[in-house]
């Protein structure tokens, strides 16, 4: 088993370990690991295959800290809640009915570690009518706030806060409000924002003509609105609270493995996976700061890792109880899965390749080619092994697969700090910083500290200098060749941020996780322009932070904290 960090055990006692009804903690660390390792690998059994020698492959890679299954796999397998996966999309049909169904549905969720995301879409605007008793109908934004009270409320049972994604359509006669929806500070503080863009969107933005507004109770055209000041406003409040985010709804569409089961509308929160109605997806990260070798990538074992891998999250499939029925039909009929990478900095370090360059960008999308290739190689091959994903026939899919989508990149927020690797495919923070949610732990950067002995420039005194700087660029201790390694979020450009987003994505089935940083003196014309920047690179959503924007973050393992 690998050393795990000071920050590694915090977070695992603090919520992964198993605990009594006193609240004591009755597992270690190593206990866990075999745990989640045990209790996956008994799905082989219903497929002949054999479970012991899985197990212990499984053990190993997570005791390795080589992959990490999401959250709730880590904290569920084994237990009574066996619920693995972190990702959901409930569906919301234009009836106080369904709206209440979702909002118990999203409680249930929430109560097992999963997040949940809502295309709210399908509901009447504000102030239309509503037939059955005569009055005014309140709309899709004063909905999601009794879902943002419900969450509050569910507080993932104690170990952390519910996340949820609510997406408007740019065609929703409400789209004004959704879009201003988070102006004041501490609304909404459980939810992110999305604006759902389609093709007439962009087509009369480009042709600078007007688009319609629809409401979706009627069909019938209630207004036209500019698509620029719907831009325009979208950036102005993006700049100022980080929502809302954009998603490009055609674009996702496109790469709809299963359109013939309808449109994708809707993703979890963080964005990393759009999902039919109920769907839900289980995610796993590849450590990539354990696959190098003498300063390269170790192929071999990467290949090894990730066929493991997807073994692994198609057992977890097998596995997870969903706390409703009709998750637990669709993920058995298009069994869903998103490797992803995380501690794609430190491999970069390895590598001696600087963040923000353009070798940074075409190794990222080299690598995740191979991952992407090796885990099609092993749906295909547990496809032969068990028989494809029931929808298969009915999928783009040509050859059989065993999975709907293999691929994702999640924002890995606390799955990193447990392996202890830079977060996704994120840049660093920084070298040294002190990390206040966990009760003022001081963190350092290993490979920081181990080049700075190396190279001769260590001492306590350069490091109490780093300490919480974002940025190291003017110190002058640090040699010049070594300082280019360790750019952080802030020295990353956001057009950069983006390139690296957009060289992931064109190899994940799913979508990428990814926060483009911006300075504070950012503009919100800059802001408009990353995101028609995103629409140009293909991506199929974009978020923007910038520095000192006020804003509540949805998830409570933010690294930057
Ligand atoms: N998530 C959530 N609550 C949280 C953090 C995450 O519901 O506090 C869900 C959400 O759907 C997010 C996904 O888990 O998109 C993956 O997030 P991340 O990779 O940060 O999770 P980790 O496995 O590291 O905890």
């Amino acid at each position: 088993m690998s050393t795990l960090g000071t920050v590694a055990k915090t977070v695992l006692r603090r919520r992964y370990l198993r605990q009594d009804e006193n609240g004591t903690v009755v597992e270690t660390p190593d206990e866990l690991f075999h745990r989640v390792a045990r209790d996956v690998a008994s799905a082989e059994e219903a497929f002949g295959g054999d479970a012991d020698a899985v197990e212990a492959a499984f053990y190993d890679a997570l005791s390795g800290l080589d992959f990490l299954p999401n959250s709730p796999t880590l904290m569920n397998a084994g237990t009574d809640i066996e619920q693995l996966a972190a990702c959901f999309v409930l569906p919301i049909e234009d009836s106080l009915d369904s709206i209440f169904t979702a909002l118990k549905q999203a409680a249930l969720v929430h109560q097992s570690g999963g997040g949940t995301g809502f295309a709210f879409s399908n509901l009447r605007p504000q102030g239309d009518v509503v037939l059955k008793t005569g009055g005014v109908a309140s709309g899709p934004v004063s909905f999601m706030q009794i879902f943002d009270s419900a969450t509050e409320q569910i507080k993932q049972g104690g170990r952390r806060r519910g996340a949820n994604m609510a997406v408007l359509d740019a065609t929703h006669p409400d789209i004004e409000r959704f879009v201003t929806a988070k102006a004041d500070e501490g609304t909404l503080r459980n939810f992110n924002l999305s604006v759902g863009t389609d093709e007439p969107f962009w087509e009369a933005y480009d042709s600078g003509a007007r688009y319609d507004l629809v409401n979706p109770r009627t069909g019938a055209v209630v207004d036209q609105m500019d698509p620029a000041d719907v831009l325009a406003r979208i950036a102005e409040m993006a700049w100022a609270t980080g929502d809302p985010g954009m998603l490009f709804l055609d674009t996702i569409n496109e790469h709809n493995p299963t359109p013939a089961l309808g449109r994708l509308e809707a993703t979890n929160p963080c964005g990393e996976v759009p999902l039919l109605p109920y769907e839900a997806c289980v995610l796993g990260s590849i450590n990539l700061a354990t696959h190098t070798a003498d300063g390269e990538v170790d192929w071999a074992k990467l290949r090894e890792t990730v066929h493991l891998a997807v073994r692994f999250l198609d057992d977890a499939i097998e596995r997870s109880a969903f706390p409703v029925s009709e998750t637990d039909e669709i993920m058995n009929a298009n069994r869903k899965i998103g490797l992803g990478v995380m501690g794609f900095h430190d491999m970069l370090v390895d590598l001696r390749i600087p963040y923000a360059t353009s070798d940074a960008v075409e190794f990222g999308r080299d690598l995740m080619s191979f991952v992407h290739d090796e885990s099609w190689a092993a749906s295909r091959d547990l496809a032969e092994e068990r028989g494809p994903f029931p929808n298969w026939a009915d999928s783009t899919r040509e050859r059989p697969m065993r999975n709907a989508t293999t691929t994702t990149i999640a924002p890995t927020g606390t799955i990193s700090l447990i392996a202890g690797c830079s977060a996704s495919i994120e840049p660093i923070y920084n070298v040294a910083y002190t990390k206040h949610v966990l009760g003022g732990l001081a963190v350092v950067n290993d490979r920081f500290v181990d080049m700075a002995k190396e190279r001769g420039f260590y001492s306590e005194d350069l490091l109490e200098a780093v300490h919480g700087r974002t940025s190291i660029q003017d110190v002058e201790e640090i040699p010049d060749d070594v300082k280019p390694l360790f750019q952080t979020a802030h020295d990353v450009s956001g057009a950069h941020h983006l390139r690296v987003q957009a060289a992931f994505q064109d190899h994940v089935d799913n979508a990428v996780s990814k926060t483009v940083n911006l300075p504070q003196s950012a503009s919100i014309g800059d802001v408009e322009d990353l995101f028609l920047t995103a629409r140009d690179l293909g991506l199929k959503g974009v978020t923007v932070f910038r520095s000192g924007a006020k804003s509540e973050q949805v998830l409570g393992d933010d690294p930057r904290k």
